[in-house]
């Protein structure tokens, strides 16, 4: 981890110094249930290290977003997502003010299972 934000609600969730459903943990990442879930099927996938947003990579961070998009179909199927093509899901990466984002550490949401789901 090459930074932790002491005041982030994800850092702490992250570090487990506030409790969560957690999903997944590997050196790099963290995944957790969402609070308010939009669909049967919703998790976050984050960074360990305090990354603002999206609008905040540089090409250091390659490895670990490719990471991150290469275990959201493994843990969205662990989950209880339905296989493609006829279940999947939707990977959502707000970003900004303008993008709807709420908390300023970069997350991924992974979303699915039957529909309807209350967003989308
Ligand atoms: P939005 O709230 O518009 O989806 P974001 O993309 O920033 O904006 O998403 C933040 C997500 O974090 C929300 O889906 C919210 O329900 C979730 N969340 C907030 N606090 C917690 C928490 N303590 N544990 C789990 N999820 C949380």
């Amino acid at each position: 981890m090459t930074h932790h934000d002491p005041d982030c609600l994800f850092c702490k969730i992250a570090a487990g110094q506030i409790p969560s459903k957690k999903v997944y943990e590997d050196e790099q990442v963290f995944a957790f249930h969402d609070i308010s879930p939009w669909a049967p099927v919703h998790f976050l996938l984050i960074p360990k290290q305090h990354i603002p947003s999206m609008a905040a990579v540089t090409p250091e961070h390659a490895g670990l977003l490719g990471h991150m998009l290469t275990l959201a179909p493994k843990l969205a199927a662990q989950e209880g997502c339905n296989p493609y093509p006829e279940g999947g899901f939707r990977l959502v990466i707000n970003t900004g003010e303008e993008g709807g984002q709420e908390i300023h550490h970069l997350h991924l949401h992974v979303v699915g299972g039957p529909r309807p789901w209350k967003k989308g």
